[in-house]
């Protein structure tokens, strides 16, 4: 029962804490960072710009109409997507075509 040393059980817990601190390692800093944003005034959110780049249409403001297959095929092939007429860019819905919406915790704090 007197197998494990002293220094394997020191070994083992270093080692453990190690992988748990490369484990926590992102989450810690997106943790800090958005704290560090609040203890200076600013939103968590949007870092006090007041919008966010929308989600649908990256930032663009246009989406492209059409089929899901168009903008797949668009995707994997640029050259034959260009080909395609019938493939027009629309206004994005989720933004009015602005490309960005405004922050929700910022309109929050008013
Ligand atoms: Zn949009
Ligand atoms: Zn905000």
């Amino acid at each position: 029962m007197e197998n494990i040393t002293a220094s394997e059980i020191a070994g083992l817990g270093v080692g453990t804490l190690l992988f748990c601190a490369t484990i926590a390692a992102p989450k810690v800093d997106a943790f800090i960072s958005a704290s560090q944003r609040v203890s200076l005034g600013m939103c968590k959110k949007c870092g006090d710009m007041k919008v966010i780049a929308c989600s649908r249409c990256k930032g663009a403001g246009l989406v492209k109409s059409g089929a899901l297959n168009f903008s797949l095929v668009d995707d994997l092939f640029p050259f034959l997507g260009d080909q395609k007429t019938n493939v027009q860019s629309i206004s994005c819905s989720n933004c009015q075509g602005r490309g960005h919406i405004y922050c929700s915790d910022c309109s929050k704090r008013k």
